[in-house]
């Protein structure tokens, strides 16, 4: 008659951080927070404060669109973080650091981080998802090139993006 496979009950919930710059939040970005926000308990979506030096927005606005745009998930928060992730991740309990991966291009540099991670953390754990087809090629960067040279964001970005974008940059809807 097979087998039935007894799941032992979590004894703890599962923390995942998913940080980034996220200057600003791009509909890549949101696949991969919808596809985290299934598999963890809760997952912190993490602001870098100091990855970039000359962010487009400042680390309140990018805060801001995050929150609005992941208002939906109720095991979805939004917070800022500064300094090394490691010691981010264990002040949140979190045993899992969350990833995108596009293409093979970012595998080089997502594979340095996770071992230098691992490196400092043993227990932390580095978890690489990739987003729907359709947001493989979609970076915050391209978006604001597009959106100085006067491109339309309306297809990459959510609504709230774009208008912040259109009122910065002036890009088109
Ligand atoms: P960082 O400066 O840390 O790379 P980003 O905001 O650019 O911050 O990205 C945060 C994370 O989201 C990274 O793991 C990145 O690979 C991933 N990411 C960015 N854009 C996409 C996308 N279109 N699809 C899937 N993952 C993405």
């Amino acid at each position: 008659m097979g087998y039935r496979m007894v799941l032992e009950p979590e004894t703890t919930s599962r923390i995942a951080i998913y940080p980034g710059s996220f200057d600003p939040v791009t509909k890549g970005h949101l696949d991969l927070i919808a596809r985290g926000a299934q598999i963890f308990d809760q997952l912190i979506v993490a602001v870098a404060q100091n990855s970039e030096k000359d962010p487009l927005f400042d680390a309140k606005e990018r805060v801001e669109m995050l929150e609005a745009v992941t208002f939906e998930y109720k095991n979805v928060e939004v917070d800022l973080f500064e300094g090394l992730l490691v010691n981010y991740a264990r002040s949140q309990n979190a045993r899992v650091i969350l990833r995108g991966i596009r293409a093979v291009s970012d595998y080089e540099y997502e594979l340095q981080m996770a071992m230098m991670n691992r490196k400092i953390e043993e227990q932390l754990e580095t978890v690489f998802m990739i987003p729907a087809m359709a947001y493989s090629y979609l970076s915050s960067r391209l978006v604001k090139e597009l959106a100085r040279l006067g491109g339309s964001v309306k297809d990459f970005v959510p609504p709230i993006v774009e208008e912040r974008l259109r009122a910065k940059l002036g890009a088109k809807s």
